[in-house]
């Protein structure tokens, strides 16, 4: 009797506990994809959605306060002269729907943006630009991009350029250029976080050893639980968080969990085929969209099942190995095919993560900080950075 006593109050507490957090907790992700959809499908984030992983509603739900929204064009899928213009359209949507929806979401081009916002009781968006690609080899371009709210660049998307080898492509340079440090120092110079996620091992450790702020790995799980390309590795993660950088961990099932990665291999061929075709034949088929997540979910459903649970342990591995101050939240999304672990689908469900912490003995601090307060840390170094150049 005394020991269901204790328990009861113990689950009292805790229920008290999470409640007292999720009152003001800052939820910041550093990587959601959402504005293509805009662009492409007239996507509004105004409306709750039974489909993709965003919208303000759901973020309301998941207490989710603060996202770097991803603006990018593949370029394995869009011709270089597509590369800029279709980035500025991408970022255009985006601006467009933060300001439809002004009552709920406010632009943020600050860290003191997103506190005051956050504070207000809206949404804060912010953007970043995902391949080194996109500025057309051009800082001028970088600068002009940082002016339109771009304060992240990822080095390198899924192919390796003129400033970095991505991870999955071909080694150009042995790690960053030399244009790649120029690359580097300018954005330290103008307070644009720089992304390592994508890049190669060596190039990460080449941008940790020039840049003068702390870096992000935007959206990056763990080697040592998923071995797989994508991921990082300890000593690399041990590289970033030394330099006061914070690897935020990718939500796609298949990073999360090697199986789950071998099956989305093995079909991606047919599967990105079955999508190509769906698309050319139905050109001006307004329902081609959704034909397209009938195959995306078709496939998902091969892949075994990969509870969220699994996500904490990523989470966990990087808290032990770096500390609690180097790791964050970067789900990619809305740019993972629906490939979303079970208990996890989307941005209204951030609140289990919070329960999940708590449980393996996280105190609020170090909760706070994993859930958003660490990205907004780096941001605020880099412009602590350009202040002082
Ligand atoms: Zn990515």
């Amino acid at each position: 009797m005394a020991l269901l006593l204790v328990l009861c109050l113990t689950a009292a507490g805790a229920q008290d506990r999470f409640a007292q957090l999720m009152k003001d907790i800052l939820i910041f992700d550093a990587h959601i994809d959402t504005p293509r959809y805009v662009v492409d499908e007239g996507y509004r984030l105004a409306d709750e959605h039974g489909y993709y992983e965003l919208d303000i509603p759901r973020m309301k739900k998941g207490k989710l306060g603060a996202v770097l929204f991803g603006i990018y064009a593949q370029p394995q899928d869009y011709a270089p002269q597509m590369w800029l213009p279709r980035s500025l359209e991408c970022l255009e949507a985006l601006h467009s729907e933060v300001k439809t929806n002004r009552s709920d979401i406010e632009f943020a081009y600050s860290a003191a943006d997103v506190e005051r916002i956050h504070k207000s009781g809206k949404l804060a968006a912010l953007a970043s630009l995902e391949g080194g690609h996109l500025i057309a080899d051009s800082l001028r371009v970088l600068r002009l991009f940082h002016q339109l709210g771009i304060r992240y660049m990822t080095l390198a998307h899924f192919r390796s350029n003129n400033f970095a080898d991505s991870m999955t492509d071909v080694e150009v340079h042995g790690g960053l250029s030399k244009f790649g440090r120029e690359l580097v120092r300018e954005m330290n110079r103008i307070g644009m976080m720089v992304d390592v996620s994508h890049i190669s091992d060596k190039a990460v450790l080449d941008v940790v050893a020039e840049s003068k702020a702390p870096v992000l790995a935007s959206h990056s799980s763990v080697k040592a639980i998923a071995p797989i390309d994508r991921n990082m590795p300890d000593d690399v993660i041990k590289a970033v968080a030394r330099k006061g950088g914070v690897i935020c961990i990718n939500f796609h099932a298949g990073y999360l969990e090697k199986a789950a990665y071998d099956v989305y291999m093995k079909n991606r061929p047919r599967r990105d085929q079955e999508i190509k075709d769906a698309l050319s034949l139905r050109a001006n088929d307004p329902a081609r969209w959704e034909i397209v997540r009938g195959i995306q979910k078709r496939y998902f459903a091969q892949m075994p099942k990969v509870d969220y649970k699994v996500l904490l342990k990523h989470i966990d591995h990087v808290a032990k190995i770096a500390g609690p101050d180097a790791v964050g939240l970067g789900s990619d999304f809305d740019g993972i095919s629906g490939m979303v672990p079970a208990g996890m689908e989307d941005v209204s469900k951030y609140p289990v993560l919070v329960k999940g912490l708590m449980e393996m003995g996280y105190s609020d601090q170090d909760i706070r900080k994993i859930m958003g307060l660490n990205i907004l840390r780096v941001l605020r170094a880099s412009e602590e950075v350009a202040s002082k150049q």
